[in-house]
């Protein structure tokens, strides 16, 4: 029988990505799409037409009980969330109702509905925050720096209590940062691959950052969303860090995108106290052993390859753009 899937957040990076995954394994995928005045598409614009729609918002549980109801998922995957950590300080409450207090809508309309499905939530390496140790695994302590970080533990404790309570098959992936050319425009990556388009093409002068030593474990999201699916094929539900074991500074981020395309990022970049975040979490590195062992999980984009790939299609989008804008202003 065809499987069917239920994916929230399906429009933003990893929601696209897993979408295309599991319809190329054959699931009838349904996707729940909050209400905007301006719809945006842009991730799924390829699959749209494969997508079974539905509306709803996170926060509204009457929406989510009709999504599960009209769904009838064997597996649902919760990745909709306020998922910048640096709009979470001056947006904290609305943070903390969507990443956090929502996954207990979530679950509730799943437990409710359809208490068999299985059900992933998108937990985050941000959790660890102030690391107790290094490299970070199931069993370190949370200590989150953020209120993203901080709903981002609630989430996760209240997937584990689901599951321990309710017998539900709820697992909680621990992702550490992962990336793609269809990561959002303010994330640290995107911001410097799309300005290095933007300089390179003479569209822009110069690109300001915050702190450039940070350190974090950078991978692939193509990559990442396999693990996400194979936490739900297990027999039991667990929780699972995903990484790649490897970290990098910012500024070793921007040496390997500017150098790329034969530029010195020392010539653009100018520190600007506006990205200065109030709490800092300056160094995250996963030990994904219990992936690699028990899910059999694997990455196939290491660092350099992750950058350079987004670099060439921040390159082919902008001059897209620009011949546009030059064509509207010659007519
Ligand atoms: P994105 O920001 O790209 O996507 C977030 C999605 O959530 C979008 O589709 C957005 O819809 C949707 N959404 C936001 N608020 C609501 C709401 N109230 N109701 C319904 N949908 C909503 O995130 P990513 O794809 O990068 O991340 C997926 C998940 O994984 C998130 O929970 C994130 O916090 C978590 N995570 C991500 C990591 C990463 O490095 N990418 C690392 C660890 C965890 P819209 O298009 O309308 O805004
Ligand atoms: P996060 O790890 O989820 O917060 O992912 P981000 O990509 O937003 O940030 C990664 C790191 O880059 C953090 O330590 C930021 O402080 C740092 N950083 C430095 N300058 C910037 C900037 O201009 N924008 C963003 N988003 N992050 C920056």
């Amino acid at each position: 029988m065809q499987k069917r899937a239920l994916v929230t957040g399906v429009t933003g990076q990893d929601g696209s990505y897993l979408a295309e995954f599991l319809l190329e394994k054959g699931y009838k995928v349904y996707g729940l799409r909050r209400r905007t005045s301006t719809p945006n598409y842009e991730n799924v614009e390829h699959i749209k037409d494969r997508i079974h729609w539905l509306s709803g918002d996170l926060t509204d549980l009457a929406s989510l009980i009709e999504a599960v109801k009209t769904s009838d998922p064997d597996e649902v995957y919760n990745l909709a969330a306020q998922s910048f950590v640096a709009a979470s300080w001056p947006q904290p409450l609305l943070t903390g109702q969507i990443t956090a207090l929502s996954v207990t809508n979530m679950l509730e309309a799943v437990r409710i509905m359809k208490p068999t499905a299985r059900f992933y939530q998108a937990s985050s390496s941000e959790m660890f925050g102030k690391v107790v140790e290094t490299p970070q695994k199931e069993t370190t302590p949370f200590y989150p720096r953020s209120p993203y970080g901080v709903a981002k533990v609630y989430g996760h404790w209240i997937t584990v209590n689901y599951r321990e309570s309710f017998n539900m098959f709820a697992c909680s992936g621990i992702l550490f940062n992962h990336e793609s050319p269809r990561r959002g425009l303010e994330f640290v990556t995107r911001k410097v691959t799309d300005a290095v388009a933007r300089i390179k093409l003479g569209i822009q002068s110069e690109l300001r950052m915050g702190n450039m030593d940070s350190l974090r474990d950078w991978g692939f999201a193509g990559d990442y969303i396999k693990a996400m699916w194979l936490m739900l094929q297990q027999e039991e539900a667990d929780d699972y860090v995903i990484s790649t074991g490897e970290m990098h500074t910012v500024r070793e981020l921007l040496e390997v995108a500017f150098s790329y395309v034969g530029l010195n990022y020392e010539d653009y970049v100018v520190i600007d106290p506006e990205f200065v975040r109030p709490a800092e979490v300056d160094l995250l590195l996963g030990d994904c052993t219990k992936a690699k062992e028990k899910l059999g999980w694997t990455l196939d984009v290491g660092f350099e390859q992750l950058i350079k790939m987004m670099v060439d299609e921040d390159m082919k989008r902008v001059k897209a753009e620009d011949r546009y804008n030059q064509l509207m202003l010659s007519h």
